[in-house]
Formats: C-alpha cells, structure tokens, sequence
C-alpha cells in the first residue's frame, strides 16, 4: 500500500549524505564500482558423471530404495553391466520426491485418518522437490538423457506482495506491498542520491567526464530516474506515492533485493521443473532402468552380509509374504532415519554416524482453489508471497495460466510451525486458511479441498531431507563396509542433500566406490 512520499533529505529522518555514508558510498572505494567482484559464485553441481570401465567377475547389485539417488546408483551400475536390482516399499518411485494427484492416498503414523486427494483431473501439487535450478546439470542432463521435458518455474513475479506484521514493520505492519513497487523505489531512490553525488563530484573516486556520463546514464535508465530532473517518481499505478526507503530498509524489506540472481539455491534462475509434476523425473528414470528391475512394495527387513555375500531379507507389503533375496553386493539408499531402525549389519560406528544426522521436519499442503484468482484479480504469475506469517513459503503455481482452476503451495516449511505436526488434518487446514486469507480473502471464499505431507509423519521417509549434519559425518557414512554401502543424498560429497542434485551426487559416489571395490574381489 502507498505511504506517504519518500523526500530525501526528509527533516527528522537522514541526510543525503548521511544515507550515503550509510551505504558506503562517500568515504571509501565505491560500492558500485566493486561489489561485481564479490557476488557469491559458488554452484552447487554434481561434478561431474564417473566415467567407469571394466567388468567385475561377482556383479550382482542390490540397490535398496528407489528415491533418485537410489534410480541413478541403478541406471549408471546398469550401463556398466552389473545385474541390478531395485527394492522399494512403496508402490511408487521417488521417495521424497512425490506428486500428489487426485486419488492419492496418505495416512501418516500413528494416525487412523486417511487423507484422499480430491484435486481436479490434471492439477497436482509436488510436495518434496518442486524446482531444479540452472546449474544442477546432474538433474537437468538426465531429464534430457532419459525424456523427461521441462519447464521454466517461475521462482520470482515481480507482481506478487510483501506481507510483515509486527511493530518492527511500522506503518507497512498489516499491508500488501507490490515487489515490483518496492524494488523500484528502493532503486530509484538510490540512484537518484548516487546521481547526485557523482553530479557534485562526492565520490572521492576520480571519474572521468564521460565515464561520469556513463554512469549516470546508467543510474537514470536502472531507477526509472527522468533524465531531465535526475529524480525518481515512483513506478507503478499513475500517482502512487513512492515508500519511503528509510522505513523499507529499517523494516528490512528493502533488503530483499540482489541486482544478480545467485548460481546457487533457491536464488538461482532460471529454475526448471518437470512438465506435469516433478515426478515424472524418477519415473523416466525408472524407464530407462527398465521396469522388471524394480520390485515395488517390497519393504526391506534385514541386510546381513559375510565374505560370500549378502542376505536381504523383504517382504511383500500387500501380501505380508516374506523372502530373502542374495547379492554380492548392496548400495542403501534409504533414509538415514530409516537405516538407524533397520536390522543391518553395519559397524557400531557406522550405525552411530547414521543416529547422528537428523533431518528435516519438513511440510506442505496444496489447496485446490475454484478459480485462478491470483492471476485474474492480482495479476501474479508464479513466485511466492514473502511473509512473516506462520506459513514458511506460499506460492503461486507456474503451470496452467488461465485456465479455470488451480492449486496454491499454502504451505513449505522446513522446521516446526507451532504444534501443527499433531494436528488434523482439517486443523492444519484451517491454520493456512485462517493465515493466509489475511493476504487473500479469496483463500477461503474459493477454497475447495487440500491435501497436506508433514514428512516426519510419513512411513518409509519419517522425515524430509538429511540436514548439513550429514556433511560433518561424511568420511564415515561413505565408507565401503566390505559389501555395503550408503548410497542416499545424505552421504553426498557436497553440503546439499537438501536438493535432487545432492541425491545424484551421491549416487555417482556410490557407483564410483561400489565398483572399485567389485573390480577388486
Ligand atoms: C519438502 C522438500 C522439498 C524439497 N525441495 C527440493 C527442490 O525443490 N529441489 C530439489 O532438487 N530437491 C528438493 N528436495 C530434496 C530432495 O527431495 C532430496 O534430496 C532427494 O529426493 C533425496 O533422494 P534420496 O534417494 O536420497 O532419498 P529418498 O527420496 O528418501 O528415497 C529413499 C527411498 O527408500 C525407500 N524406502 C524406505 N524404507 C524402505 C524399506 N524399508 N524398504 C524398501 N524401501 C524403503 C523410500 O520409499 C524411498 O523411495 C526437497 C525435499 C523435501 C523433503
């Protein structure tokens, strides 16, 4: 909402002066002139695939889970001849990796409840992994290699709101802000103050006349300054009133803004997702491995191994029929909160590397809405909503422009949001709800149903991603113990099991360590 106009110098507030040894700017090398240089470049990518050869003479592999890590232990140690085989309790692949469509089922631990999603044929909601940015090359060069097409995921709309309650805030506290409005004014006004410093020579670096010129040029077209008076007027709806930036930047809203998007994270753009749920990528994994190499809704029970090879015990989950299946080798590419409860005969030390590593106590819930109304009442096209309000991210689909309905993220948190892990369904519901309808009334007046994962809460996962932990333990989880070895997102070779690529990573890591040790017995 517009406040009342920013004036710099504003009596009472600042200087310009005053703001622009705030920024750094007078006094010292220019910010503007150095900050290229320090942009935090650092990329988060699998290194790069093994490149294996040679063919072991005892080649028969179990790879337990059929989450990615699990896929592409399978796919790569399938290429290079080993006799494969997957084992995964669910009757899906992807683990963590989940699309949820109409007709899906959940019930969680411990709970009697079971949630059925009611979606529209076609509309879903990824409630692990949802978006894979430019630079995971591992992720992106399999979609290609095995068929899966993407598409940009709109990770930032200019169009969409700040949302902050609390007195911090002031009189911003309750009120939704336009990004695009409070980018330009944060930007305007800065120029506009740089501007004028370069204009009565306060830089204390030496500027040549026309690099002067050039640069000013510059400010004017970056802030939206009008090239006559060098002054900003705010962009946005004819006669609003630009913020005021002392009071975006003491709220810490003006903060939000980098001029270049990071190579890593959430930061980095463009960021791609599947088309049609992000499923589709274990599943065109799953295709390529071939799917009479995958045994669905065979839960692992016990791994025991000896210097002739290695027992797995499973069981049918439908049927409850038990079996025990035998291979020379085994790559586990289970959770880790699901290793430390399994009968497996890893050291002692090894089983307390794998307690030690605790993962995330992630959640999301899609909410199907009866009409688009973000984009046909607020013009928003993907991105999310920033807030304070007890919802983690919220977020606006980047699939299905103008058509008739869709499903809103009304919830992705990664830590615990108040006692809402033991509530009902219905109860979790009515908190987004009762949240989230203070930005958008319609939340509640086009509602129609929702389907929630607390990840904690969901069998053969009970939990989300393995948090950094897992890094500080990752000479011991990626030990080769005689016929067994780690092989899930947790023991990647890099700080990030919190992404797919951190999964792929690991599998190559797996294959790499898995082979050298085949080719040596
Ligand atoms: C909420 C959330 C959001 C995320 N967002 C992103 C994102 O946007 N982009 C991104 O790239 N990554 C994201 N990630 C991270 C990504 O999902 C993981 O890094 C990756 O999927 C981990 O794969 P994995 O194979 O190691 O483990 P899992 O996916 O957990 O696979 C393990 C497999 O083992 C199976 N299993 C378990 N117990 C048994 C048993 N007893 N017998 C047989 N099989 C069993 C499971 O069913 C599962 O299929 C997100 C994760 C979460 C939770």
């Amino acid at each position: 909402m517009p406040t009342k106009k920013s004036t710099f110098p504003a009596a009472g507030v600042t200087t310009r002066r005053r703001f622009l040894e705030q920024l750094g700017l007078v006094g010292g090398t220019s910010l503007v002139m150095t900050a290229m240089n320090s942009w935090n470049l650092m990329a988060g990518q699998a290194q790069g695939r093994p490149e294996l050869t040679g063919k072991p003479t005892k080649n028969k592999v179990i790879v337990l889970g059929a989450g990615v890590s699990g896929l592409v232990t399978a796919y790569e140690l399938g290429k290079l001849g080993y006799d494969v085989r997957v084992i995964e309790a669910r009757e899906r692949v992807g683990g963590l990796n989940w699309s949820v469509r109409t007709g899906t089922e959940h019930q969680e631990i411990g709970s009697t409840e079971k949630q059925v999603c009611n979606f529209d044929e076609g509309l879903y909601v990824n409630v692990g992994p949802w978006r894979i940015p430019y630079t995971h090359t591992g992720v992106l060069n399999y979609c290609r290699e095995v068929g899966v097409p993407v598409e940009v995921f709109v990770n930032e709309a200019e169009n969409s709101y700040f949302f902050y309650e609390g007195a911090q805030y002031g009189a911003f506290s309750g009120k939704r802000l336009r990004l695009r409005e409070v980018k330009g004014d944060m930007l305007g006004h800065i120029n506009e103050l740089l501007v004028k410093a370069v204009d009565q020579d306060k830089l204390d670096q030496p500027m040549l006349p026309e690099d002067k010129d050039r640069f000013v040029k510059f400010l004017i077209s970056e802030g939206y300054l009008d090239p006559t008076s060098k002054t900003y007027k705010a962009i946005g709806e004819d006669g609003r009133q630009a913020y005021d930036t002392n009071q975006l930047l003491k709220a810490g809203i003006g903060n939000r803004f980098r001029s270049v998007p990071l190579t890593d994270g959430t930061q980095a753009a463009p960021i791609f997702q599947p088309i049609g749920g992000m499923d589709q990528f274990p599943k065109g994994l799953a295709r390529a491995i071939g799917a009479q190499k995958i045994s669905l809704g065979t839960e692992v029970l016990s791994v025991r191994h000896d210097t002739n090879g290695v027992k797995v015990a499973v069981m049918d989950t439908k049927s409850g029929k038990k079996s025990e299946l035998a291979a020379d080798f085994v790559a586990v590419c289970l959770p880790l909160a699901i290793i430390a409860k399994l009968d497996i005969s890893f050291s002692p030390e090894m089983m307390t590397a794998v307690k030690s590593v605790p993962n995330s106590n992630s959640a999301k819930m899609g909410l199907q809405m009866k009409r688009r109304w973000w984009e046909e009442d607020d013009q928003i096209f993907g991105g999310h909503l920033y807030s304070n309000l007890p919802l983690g991210e919220f977020s606006y689909p980047s699939t299905g422009y103008f058509s008739k309905k869709g499903i809103i993220l009304g919830m992705y948190a990664n830590g615990p949001v108040g006692t809402l892990l033991d509530q009902t369904p219905a109860q979790r519901v009515e908190h987004v709800l009762a949240n989230a309808s203070k930005v958008h009334p319609q939340m509640r007046t086009e509602f129609e149903n929702a389907f929630g994962v607390w990840w904690k809460k969901v069998k053969y996962s009970e939990g989300g991603y393995a948090t950094g932990a897992a890094h500080a333990r990752h000479d011991q989880l990626s030990t080769m113990e005689d016929r067994l070895v780690i092989g899930s997102a947790a023991v990647c070779p890099y700080s990030e099991p919190d992404w797919q690529e951190g999964a792929v990573a690991a599998g190559w890591q797996t294959v790499k360590t898995l082979h050298a040790r085949a080719m040596n017995a």
